[in-house]
């Protein structure tokens, strides 16, 4: 006991007994570097070698455990690898079995003293036929104490590094558990009650030492509900925090909104008036809007945008309307041209490539006030761009965006300016509820009608040819098709095709008449807005591209998609590229080209084939992936947490509620000092903090 006295959960791991800066070292590789961060190492599994088995009941198979004594001990060099073999007669019961172990080297000293003390051992391990009867492989072994840690018992399994075994980590957690009882528990006692939770220390003794595997169970679903609850508890103030702002009041009036329905060519699908209305609803509340409106590419964004930049602009308040690359805003210049200017509020374009004079002109329109929209890029953000009245900021694929870019346009006036995010990007439901806990969102679930579906076909290498005859046909009929290829150029290891090789064989072999261009990602904006100019103009025929074209440009003659190497995307991510195509009257086709064939990669495409919800498809993404790679935690400047557990739905909902209840009662964090501690970490997480 006096060994352990003088480390703290503060202590550097070096000063734990046994530890030393060498296993320090390691240690700060699974980023241990304090005694309390090696209390929050927690195991992912448990090695359940509880069921001890007689030595007379021993059989081939899987992994066993017996309690035997050591008889003999013999150890060889192997012939063919130079290898130490270690070999151990196992007694218990009237029986024997061998044991074998390779290239131990300190094993057999070991092996010798339990042999010569005649202590009881526990062998656990899988069992083959030896030579002289049965012998376990490998087994791992521990002297039979009252209480055991590695073998005879539920084993913490922790994530591992190059010599830094979990034998190794149950060693030193076993010198430093009993300063669990000093950790500082973030949960107040009143929320433990309530939701049956056991305190912190208790949750880490039963995470490393557990009493069994139900008590192991309910200390990782503690952990987990803390997670959740510290996440939902930043969203939750934070959006109290907008809500109880003064923001910019654009009152709804709704004869505004019936004339402007009026004058459209088509009449509004039910999702659109309902989003339409849920934004205007919130734009005319007090606190500063932050809703995000989702839908799938042309499931028509932009019209819901214009009623609200409309609704703003009556209201004496600007809007600005901000887009990731030039030709977007372009087209969005071009969209609320048609839909606006005929209701008094012609939008103003400011891009990288405007005059200095144009420029000028706009800026000046802006500055006084009597222009009330304008559309651009980054351009918007520039320090010489005044928008004093702005009332509305809208932004499409936020996430191509930072949030300082975001916030930059939003701090063009000294007011809160309501917020609205437009993306096709779709978000599954479970993800939504931890990630966008603070703001509001609006779904377009539906295609305004008559959209043909876009044809989607898994197309095997032998009929490769046959689908360049396709495309060919449908370009000799005047439409345009895309290429997209996983990388941009060819690498050996990853044996894919690549955007600059499948551009040359395209241009060369398959289609030499045709005007074949080139997109990808390391070129500069500049020159990919001119490439791309030149396909939306129609001056190509054919677009071989990497993913940089997934966000929402409009080329409406574009009838073929084709995808290399599909499998390779999320389902999410290739129903966005099939977006792209159909934009038109024309019946669309998608043509996903397999790299490797193997059987689960043809089932994720199949299931893109056959569905074309893009949020279902985002939830199936979701489920289909290991939990490892959930990606956007990391972007989203989360604190660490076990992705697997952010996907639970319920914890989730239950979270919420826990810390909507909390929050009612305690809005300023001030009756448990842990939980404001714990809100740090979560700054700059949420928006508009
Ligand atoms: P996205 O959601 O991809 O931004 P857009 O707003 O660009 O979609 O709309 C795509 C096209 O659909 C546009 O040409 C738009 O005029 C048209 N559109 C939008 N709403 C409807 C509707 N309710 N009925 C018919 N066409 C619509
Ligand atoms: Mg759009």
């Amino acid at each position: 006991m006096t060994e352990r006295s003088h480390v703290t959960l503060g202590s550097p791991v070096a000063e734990v007994p046994t530890v030393g800066p060498a296993r320090a070292t390691l240690l700060h590789k699974l980023g241990i570097d304090t005694v309390r961060d090696m209390l929050f190492h927690l195991p992912h599994r448990y090695e359940d070698t509880r069921a001890v088995v007689s030595m007379r009941e021993l059989s081939i198979g899987d992994a066993q455990t017996v309690k035997a004594r050591i008889v003999s001990v013999t150890a060889w060099l192997s012939k063919e690898r130079r290898l130490l073999v270690v070999q151990a007669t196992l007694a218990a019961d009237g029986a024997t079995a061998e044991a074998v172990w390779f290239g131990k080297d300190w094993l057999p000293a070991k092996l010798n003293a339990l042999k010569d003390s005649q202590a009881e051992v526990l062998v656990s391990g899988p069992v083959q036929r030896g030579r002289r009867g049965l012998r376990f492989r490998n087994p791992t072994y521990e002297e039979a104490r009252d209480e055991q840690r590695h073998v005879g018992t539920l084993a913490p399994v922790y994530p591992e590094t190059r010599r830094l075994t979990s034998a190794m980590l149950r060693t030193y957690v076993a010198r430093v558990i009993h300063l669990a009882e000093g950790v500082v528990d973030r949960l107040p006692d009143e929320v433990r009650t309530a939701e049956g939770l056991m305190s912190i220390a208790e949750t880490l003794r039963q995470l490393h030492v557990p009493d069994d595997q139900a008590n192991a169970t309910r200390a990782k679903e503690r952990i987990a509900f803390e997670e959740h609850f510290l996440l939902q508890l930043a969203a939750e103030r934070a959006r109290r925090r907008r809500l109880s702002g003064q923001g910019v009041v654009i009152a709804y009036d709704v004869q505004v909104a019936r004339a402007f329905v009026a004058t459209l060519p088509f009449k509004l699908t039910d999702s659109q008036r309902v989003a339409a209305h849920e934004v205007l609803t919130d734009l005319a509340s007090t606190g500063p809007m932050n809703r995000l409106l989702q839908g799938d590419v042309g499931s028509g964004k932009t019209v819901v945008a214009a009623m609200a930049a409309l609704m703003a602009h009556r209201a004496g308040a600007q809007t600005a309307v901000m887009a990731p690359t030039e030709i977007l805003a372009r087209q969005h210049h071009a969209t609320l041209d048609r839909l606006l200017t005929p209701h008094g509020l012609p939008p103003r374009l400011l891009v990288g490539s405007t005059s200095a004079r144009a420029r000028r002109e706009v800026l000046e329109g802006l500055a006084a006030g009597h222009d009330g929209l304008a559309v651009g890029t980054h351009a918007l953000i520039e320090d010489d761009v005044v928008l004093e009245n702005l009332g509305l900021v809208v932004v499409d694929e936020q996430q191509r965006f930072g949030v300082a870019q975001r916030q930059r346009l939003r701090q063009k006036s000294g007011l809160m300016p309501n917020y609205l995010a437009m993306t096709a990007t779709p978000i599954p439901r479970s993800l939504a509820l931890s990630l966008y806990g603070d703001v509001d969102r609006s779904e377009l679930r539906e295609m305004p009608p008559g959209r043909r579906r876009i044809e989607t076909r898994l197309v095997p290498p032998e009929q490769r040819a046959e689908a360049y005859e396709f495309t060919r046909e449908e370009i000799r009929r005047g439409r345009q098709a895309f290429v997209i290829c996983p990388l941009i150029e060819d690498s050996d290891k990853l044996g894919a095709r690549s955007a600059t090789a499948e551009y040359e064989r395209l241009r060369k072999d398959v289609f030499p008449d045709l005007r074949v261009e080139l997109l990808h990602g390391r070129m500069a904006a500049l020159e990919k807005e001119e490439r791309m100019g030149r396909f939306v103009r129609g001056e190509a025929d054919l677009v071989v591209s990497t993913s940089v074209v997934e966000v929402g440009v409009d080329v409406p003659n574009a009838t073929v998609m084709i995808i290399e190497g599909a499998e390779r995307f999320g389902l999410a991510q290739l129903h966005q590229f099939r977006g792209r195509v159909g934009r038109a009257g024309h019946q669309s086709y998608c043509l996903l080209f397999q790299g490797g064939v193997d059987d689960e990669g043809s089932q994720r495409l199949r299931a893109v084939a056959g569905n074309h919800s893009g949020f279902e498809l985002a939830e199936l993404d979701l489920q289909l992936r290991k939990p490892g790679d959930v990606v956007g935690f990391r972007q989203h400047g989360l604190p660490e947490m076990q992705a697997t557990d952010l996907l639970d739905v319920a914890l989730a909902r239950r979270a919420r509620a826990a810390a909507v209840r909390w929050l009612d009662e305690d809005p300023e964090l001030t009756r448990h000092a842990p939980l404001h501690e714990a809100m740090t970490g979560y700054r700059g997480v949420f928006d508009l903090d």
